[in-house]
């Protein structure tokens, strides 16, 4: 998984960040194939300033298409 970064928030400027897992009820991506349900968790980077949420994303993201299953 390539890693992003965030320089800068783009609503109060600030450079600190929260990362944390979304920890709801919907807190998690879902694929659903015929016969699997794949999942990941949700993990958000909050504003340590404004509390915006910058940025949501999955840690995991071959959970959801394992690379010998992804189109061709
Ligand atoms: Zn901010």
């Amino acid at each position: 998984m390539k890693e992003v970064k965030i320089e800068k928030c783009p609503f109060c400027g600030g450079e600190e960040w929260i990362e944390s897992n979304v920890s709801t009820m919907t807190g998690r991506v879902c694929v659903a194939t015929d016969s699997t349900t794949r999942i990941a968790v949700l993990f958000a980077t909050v504003c340590r300033d404004c509390g915006s949420v910058v940025r949501l994303f999955c840690k995991t993201p071959e959970n959801l298409y394992p690379k010998k299953e992804r189109r061709e």
